[in-house]
């Protein structure tokens, strides 16, 4: 067996979709990063949102909307992927690692109201795995010390947290598209929000700072193409960014946006199995209380076991993938100046493994994945 950590789930309705942009031939930003820039605001209930290229852009130009004085500082926490905190300095504004809790991943409380201080002017929590941080009592911390909140959905797409998207519970969410998170447009983002005034500026911001964008200009003209000489002009009144998302990503994230719920729903399937599965083992246990019941999307079934590297090695030799989400972001080279403690994140991610989660792996592949833990845990306990 060769089974694969994780792997976009794409065939004919993405083609049918990808079809109506080459008859049109226009491939760049264009109609259909519009029609889904409508659909996704009104799948996940938002007045506005602006596609670009990537999460990491998403994060970066979210951050930007709120103009913050250079050098102050952002809360984020500490075990993450990278771009959490890179869009932070991208801003030239400084990330506070804030740690998690031990039993969910997710981000503290109690290590916000000792992290935070006046310097603090937004927080980027993380539903990590797809585990919803504590949004109400995130929201509340926010609201009494005026911080702004950009919620980091690229693992959580379609997601709910008490009935309500995540991404909608903070001033802004964000979202990714890469081609192993929830939904994929092969590499794409999404920046959401009901404030339409805060974040239709980033539409220049994500188009190297041209106010129109090029089909919006091309159909104006086609009206009076022939009596306006300024037809071609347009006006940088920022610095912006090549960050655009393009109709042939719009194009496969129509089709996969049809997708999202049922593929959510196959997640959270799998993720019933492994906890099934794993229900009698007694050294290794799933790396969040996962609660199947509600509509939460759930990125990754992880497990976490004192003999971690003993068992990766197995697993791999296996021929099961796997890996490790993640690596707290402090212990990072890059990120050393900004190590602040968090000494639960550097403890418990020695436990953590990723294993095979993606929407079309079949029964047998997971009783197989299944019975090799349960055969690892005989062996070495
Ligand atoms: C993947 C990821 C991102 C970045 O997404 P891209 O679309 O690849 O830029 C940001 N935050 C988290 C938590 C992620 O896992």
């Amino acid at each position: 067996m060769n089974i694969r950590l994780f792997k976009p789930s794409v065939g004919k309705e993405e083609l049918g979709e990808l079809q109506h942009v080459f008859d049109r031939q226009w491939l760049g930003l264009g109609p259909t990063v519009s029609k889904f820039e409508t659909e996704w605001s009104r799948y996940i209930n938002v007045n506005e949102s602006v596609g670009v290229n990537s999460a990491t852009a998403a994060l970066h130009l979210a951050l930007t909307a709120f103009n913050f004085p250079k050098g102050k500082k952002v809360l984020v926490p500490a075990i993450t992927f990278v771009s959490t905190a890179s869009a932070v300095i991208y801003n030239d504004l400084e990330p506070i690692f804030v740690d998690v809790n031990e039993d969910t991943a997710s981000i503290s409380i109690s290590d916000l109201e000792k992290k935070y201080t006046k310097d603090c002017v937004a927080i980027i929590p993380v539903h990590n795995g797809g585990y919803p941080a504590s949004m109400e009592k995130i929201i509340e911390f926010a609201r009494i010390n005026n911080l702004k909140v950009i919620e980091d959905c690229a693992h959580c797409a379609g997601g709910d947290y008490n009935g309500k998207k995540l991404g909608t519970w903070g001033d802004i969410g964000c979202f990714s598209f890469e081609e192993k998170k929830c939904m994929t447009t092969g590499d794409g983002g999404m920046i959401s929000s009901d404030d339409s005034e805060l974040i239709s500026p980033l539409r220049a911001h994500r188009w190297i700072g041209i106010d129109k964008d090029t089909w919006r200009r091309n159909m104006s003209n086609n009206d009076d193409r022939n009596s306006d000489p300024m037809h071609w002009h347009y006006e940088i009144s920022v610095l912006g960014y090549k960050y655009n998302m393009n109709d042939i990503a719009a194009a496969i994230g129509l089709a996969q946006l049809k997708k999202l719920d049922s593929m959510n729903e196959a997640r959270r399937k799998i993720i019933e199995k492994y906890l099934v599965g794993i229900k009698n083992l007694n050294h290794i246990k799933p790396i969040f209380p996962y609660s199947l019941d509600s509509n939460e999307a759930y990125w990754f079934f992880g497990i976490r076991t004192q003999m971690r590297d003993e068992l990766i090695v197995y697993l791999n030799s296996k021929g099961i993938a796997n890996g490790v989400h993640f690596y707290p972001i402090p212990l990072h080279p890059y990120f050393k100046k900004y190590d602040n403690g968090c000494d639960i994140s550097k403890k418990i991610w020695k436990e953590f493994i990723t294993l095979p989660s993606h929407v079309d792996l079949t029964d047998e592949e997971i009783q197989y994945v299944l019975e090799h833990l349960s055969k690892f845990e005989k062996k070495n306990f």
